[in-house]
């Protein structure tokens, strides 16, 4: 997975990438094209191809995804104002990398219903 996969390459640093967080098993890092002002992602080190392929075990991992953007959050100074954590599934999801990420956008409104 990790020749053709870009998000298991920036785990593997063959390809760059501003990382904000990271532990044995999460990397926290930029968005390349930021859609707010703050445009982080964070990722199981493991592959995991989608929110489809979880299982009962990963449970305990997505949990922790959860809490680290909470924390990133906090660090920025943006929980108090507010944010969004998203998860794009498949095509009409807006998937486009089928490693597993947490978007947190911050620093403006966000819009809802989302486009
Ligand atoms: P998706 O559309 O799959 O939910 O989100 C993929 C995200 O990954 C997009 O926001 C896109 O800008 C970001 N992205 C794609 N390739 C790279 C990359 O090589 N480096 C970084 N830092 N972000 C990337
Ligand atoms: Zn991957």
């Amino acid at each position: 997975m990790s020749m053709s996969c870009p998000f298991c390459q920036i785990r593997d640093r063959t390809l760059p990438a501003e990382c904000v967080y990271e532990d044995e098993e999460i990397l926290g890092f930029n968005d390349i094209h930021p859609q707010a002002p703050v445009h982080l992602l964070v990722i199981p080190k493991r592959h995991i191809p989608s929110i489809e392929a979880l299982t009962e075990t990963d449970a305990g991992l997505v949990g922790r995804m959860i809490r680290v953007a909470a924390q990133l959050a906090q660090e920025r100074g943006v929980s108090s104002e507010g944010y969004r954590l998203v998860i794009n599934c498949n095509a009409w999801g807006g998937q486009t990398v089928f490693h597993l990420h947490l978007h947190l956008l911050a620093g403006r409104p966000m819009n809802w219903p989302p486009g």
